[in-house]
This record gives C-alpha cells, structure tokens and sequence, in this order.
C-alpha cells in the first residue's frame, strides 16, 4: 500500500461497534452477562433466561424491570448511548451494574437482534428488530411491561469469530457460569434459565444467599458452609466459606462481588490463598461466595471492559482485612455471632464422595454392635478380643468434638493409630496430629501473650549460616514475644537460654534452623505480623513432634482428646491430613455386602 493513497478517516459507527464487539462480546456467555445486568440495573424483580444451541441460536433475557419508552429504546443501541453515567464524576460513585454504554450496540451489531420494551405506565410497547448493526423495523407492540431481548446468531455476519466458538456443551458451561454468578450476587431476584426447552434453574425470589446456594448446588454442599463477616472502615464483606470437609479440588465455586458486580483480582485469590493455607490441604480449595461492599471511589471496576477485573486504591488493606475476615470465619466457631445451628454442620460426617477419605465423621451417637456387625463374634467378654481401650459403658451426649465415641485398637506401621469411631475406621497420624495440638496451643498462648518461657538448664550458641542468621535477627522481636529467650551472640552467632514451654525437650539448634527456614520460605509472602508468628509457630511445632515410638494407650488415648479439642483436628499446620477415614458405608460397599 502506497502511503499517497491513504487519509485518516473516521470509522463509521457500524464498523466502530463491530471492533467493540470484540471487546465486550467474546462468545454467548458475554452477551448473556451484559443482558442480565441490564435486567438487574433496570430494577427487575424476576429475570429469565433462555438460550438455545450453545447460544448461538439464541440468547434471550426477559425482564419485569422499568422498560424503555420508544425514544430510549432506539437511543438504547447507539454507541456510548447510556442512561446509568452523565458525567466523569459519576464514574467515582457507580451504583450500576452498566455503565460504559456500548453492551447493546456491540451486540446488535453482531447478531440479530430483536427488542421488546414497555415501560410501566405505557399503554403500548415497543419492537426494535436490527440486523447486524442496521434498524430494520421499529413498531408498536402489545407486550408486558419490561423488557425482553432476543440474540439470535451471534457473529452471523463475522464468520473469524465464529469460528473461535467452542462446542455446545462448552458454550453452555460458560451462560450457565454467568447465570450461576448473577444467582448468587442478587438472591433476592427470582431468576430461570432455560436451555434448548429444557429448564435448568428456576429460583425464587426473596431469597438468602444461604437458600440460593442451597438451590444451586444442594445440600450437601451447603451443609458445610460456614458464614464470613466482617466490617471496618475501608470495607464491608459478607458471605459463605466451606470448611475443609466441602472443599474442592478447583477453584471453580468461587464467586467474588464488588458492590454487587461479578469481580476478580489477582489480591483476592492471593487472599483466599493466604487464609486458607493452614486450613486447607494442598489441592483442596473452599467453596466461596463473598461479597465486598465499599465505596465505589476506592475500587476502580473499569480495567477491563469486560469489567471483571478490579483494581484498589488501598490493595495492603484490603487484603490484611480479608485474610482476617476470611480466617475468622474458620476458627469463628468460638464467637457467639455464629449460630449454633451452623457450629453443627462443624461436626456432622462428610457424605460428599471425593472427600469421605480424608475427613472423619463425628459421632451424634454410639453405636449398636448388634447393627454394625451382624456376623461378628458373640459379645460375651470371655470370648471377645481385648480392646486396647475399652469402649465407655454408657452412650456419651452427642458430643461437642469429633470422635466423642471411640475406641483405639492400637497403633500399626509403627506409626499410625488406628481407631474405631461410631460410623467408621480412622487412621490418624501421631505426628500430624500433635503438630495441630502443639500449634493452636502455641498460637492461643501467644495471642493471649501468655507465653510460658521454660528456661534451658545451660543456655547454649548456635551459629547459622549467614543467611539464615540474618532472618532470624530481623524477627527477634516477634520470637521473643513468642517465648524464645535469643539474643545476638556474635557474628551469625545467638545464644539461646529459654524456649517456649509448649516445645518440650527440642534442640535449639533445629529450632532455630526450622524457623529461619520457614522465614524464608515466606519471604515473598505478606509478611504480615500475624504471618510471621504462624511461620515461627509452625516451624517449632514441627521440629519439636517426634514419633518415633510405640505410643503407650494413654498417650494415644490424649492425642486423640486433644486433636478432638483443636479448631482444626482434620489437618496438622501445614495442611497435611491428620486422619484418614473410611465409613462403615464404604467398607459395606467394598465388601459388596448391601
Ligand atoms: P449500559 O448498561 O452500560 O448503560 P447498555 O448498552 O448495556 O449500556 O445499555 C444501554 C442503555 O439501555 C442502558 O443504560 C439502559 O438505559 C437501557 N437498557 C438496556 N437494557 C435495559 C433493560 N433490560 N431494561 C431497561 N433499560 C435497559
Ligand atoms: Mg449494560
């Protein structure tokens, strides 16, 4: 192309919108998304949903909401044309779902594209139809108030993106993601999706984001649920987090809401994360709907025009108060804003299948070995093996800990205890599990600032290498707090006379060496105070657990009260499982006896 042949141009609309439409129209799913927002911006009550082929026959959205009188509708397809934004200092105290104007005009100019629009005190209603970006008939129409639009074809008219569409079921997963988004962010509006005729999700309006999870996903998944609140200054977030035992393997059923807009950013997963680090075993995630209430000018939602991504005015903030908040909510058993109804969902067995292995039930009662074990030898005592540790006499109260009811049989491998609970076998991890007992008692102790230092009977230097004893004189402030007599002895030398009481008989040297190994570890992490006592907390308590013995019965028979007792018995610090369980259920099953 020569140079002399060319002048600048301005693009007509038609062209401009369709290069928009690359933007904001990616596949079905966004178009979905775009209609459902403007559903819920214009006020709608009851908000339905059709789509037929993947979407790409049809995308349909019917609303109850405020309705556009004919001016506004045909305004309503125009570039920038919007009735939610006047001017730049509306963009600082959105309240919208929309905003930037040009969902409409995008779509309409890559599909086909028919709308239906009566506003309530309008006798009759309007009827665009537009093809491809160009009006092709505008007419009144006899309808009901609210609006109703059709997408018929999307990117008939560009056949490059229509070839990046993936398969029907794939295209589906994606409309019904967005639909399951918008449930969640507004339980109170009745919503219905229907695919290809076939109804997938009819809600009722009114609802608690407790009842729409419920509908969503069922009750098994809602069982373990657990509420997350919290409010300061900066930030009002409320939701529903799962305890470990209705986790995930992905982060699928994650859904975070700014002001009532579908969200992410990278701070929050780093967030959730972060919470979750001792809670979770590696690989499993939580089930989790959170939504964030701030003001509007501290949030900048307009990074993407896809409007997902956020950014924050004050990130450091935000993400301390979530971490706390979203913690909370784990170890918030003990606060009396949590009801008790939802404390028992803490203790009921698991039933969901790809977690029954790693989490043990909690016995509500004991049980009735006639029952369980129909073939199992006559219970005359004479006859019956010797348990270890008899099983008490008379059932226990429904018990506020796990394995209220249960009976150890001994240990095997040398390592791993193995007991009988009310409704299975578990397995538990000597070492794991007091690694748990050892790090909440160390965490509460230090919380209170109750440290018990328990001094060493000659105090001893240890020398690090360099990089190691620079970590650990940059924290020496926070492992004094925690109870650690060590001061500077020397070059990369310390000398070391008391150590927290809970350690018991450890060498300083491996402490010492734990715990600048875990600093390091975290280095590039927060770095939050809280954090850095966890790390040291850790470390110690992992350096100071060694089994390497047979267990005496008592000893076994405390471990097991104790891990019983913690806020976190099913996983040691660092997110190992502590016990593995397997149901009288399953073993029936593996049994094939029915
Ligand atoms: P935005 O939502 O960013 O304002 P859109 O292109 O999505 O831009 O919509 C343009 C305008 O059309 C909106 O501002 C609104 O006034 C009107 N509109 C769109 N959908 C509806 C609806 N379902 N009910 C009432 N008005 C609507
Ligand atoms: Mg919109």
């Amino acid at each position: 192309m020569t140079t002399a042949s060319r002048s600048i141009q301005i693009l007509p609309d038609l062209v401009v919108n369709k290069i928009a439409a690359g933007e904001v129209v990616e596949r079905p799913a966004s178009v979905l998304k775009e209609l459902m927002e403007n559903a819920l911006d214009a006020g709608a009550t009851q908000v339905d949903v059709e789509v037929a082929g993947g979407g790409r026959l049809l995308v349909a959205v019917s609303d109850d909401g405020v309705g556009m009188g004919r001016d506004d509708a045909l305004l309503s397809i125009e570039r920038h044309a919007t009735s939610k934004l006047r001017d730049i200092g509306d963009l600082d105290h959105l309240q919208t779902l929309g905003f930037r104007g040009e969902a409409l005009a995008a779509i309409a100019s890559v599909s086909q594209f028919t709308l239906t629009t009566r506003p309530r005190e309008s006798a009759a209603g309007t009827e665009l139809s537009v093809m491809g970006g160009k009006l092709k008939d505008v007419r009144d129409a006899g309808c009901p108030p609210g609006t109703s639009i059709q997408v018929r074809h999307l990117f008939f008219n560009v056949p490059a993106r229509r070839k990046f569409l993936r398969s029907e079921q794939t295209e589906l997963a994606h409309l019904r993601q967005v639909f399951v988004e918008q449930a969640l962010s507004h339980p109170e509006r009745g919503m219905k999706m229907t695919a290809d005729g076939r109804e997938l999700h009819r809600l009722t309006g009114g609802a608690t984001l407790e009842d729409r999870l419920r509908e969503l996903y069922g009750k098994e998944v809602a069982r373990w649920l657990r509420p997350v609140k919290g409010k300061d200054s900066l930030l009002e977030v409320e939701g529903l987090i799962s305890l470990p035992e209705g986790g995930r393997s992905d982060r699928s059923e994650q859904h975070i809401f700014i002001n009532g807009r579908v969200a992410s950013a990278p701070l929050i997963a780093y967030s959730i994360t972060e919470a979750c680090r001792q809670i979770y075993p590696r690989g499993r995630h939580p089930v989790l709907v959170l939504n964030l209430r701030m003001d509007p000018a501290s949030v900048d939602v307009n990074v993407h025009p896809a409007k997902r991504e956020v950014r924050f005015r004050n990130p450091t903030l935000v993400r301390d108060f979530l971490v706390e908040v979203l913690r909370s909510a784990f170890t918030g058993g003990l606060s009396p804003a949590i009801p008790v109804a939802d404390l028992s969902a803490f203790q009921m067995p698991p039933r969901a299948k790809d977690t029954r292995e790693l989490f043990p039930s909690i016995p509500s009662r004991v049980p009735d070995p006639a029952v369980r074990y129909p073939s199992a030898p006559p219970a005359e005592p004479f006859r019956a093996p010797a348990p270890i540790s008899a099983p008490p006499e008379k059932p226990m109260a429904p018990g506020k800990e796990p394995w209220s009811w249960h009976r150890i049989l001994g240990q095997v491998g040398g390592h791993f205890v193995v007991m009988e609970t009310e409704d299975g076998l578990v397995l538990l991890d000597p070492q794991a599990a007091h690694e748990r007992v050892l790090y909440e008692r160390f965490m509460a102790d230090a919380k209170r600032r109750k440290v018990v230092l328990q001094g060493l009977l000659s105090p001893q230097t240890v020398e690090l290498p360099p990089r190691d004893a620079a970590r650990i004189r940059e924290n020496l402030p926070t492992l004094k707090q925690l109870g650690f007599g060590v001061s500077e002895f020397g070059q990369d030398a310390f000398l070391v006379d008391a150590l927290p009481a809970g350690l018991g008989d450890v060498s300083p040297e491996k402490v010492l060496a734990g715990v600048a190994e875990a600093l390091e570890e975290m280095g590039a992490r927060s770095g939050a105070a809280r954090d850095v006592e966890d790390s040291i907390a850790q470390s110690a308590c992992r350096t100071a657990v060694r089994f390497h013995k047979q267990l005496a019965p008592q000893e076994m028979e405390q471990l097991v009260n104790d891990l019983a007792k913690t806020m976190m018995p099913y996983t040691c610090p660092h997110g190992r499982p502590t016990v593995i369980y397997m149901g009288f259920d399953e073993l029936n099953r593996k049994f094939g006896r029915t």
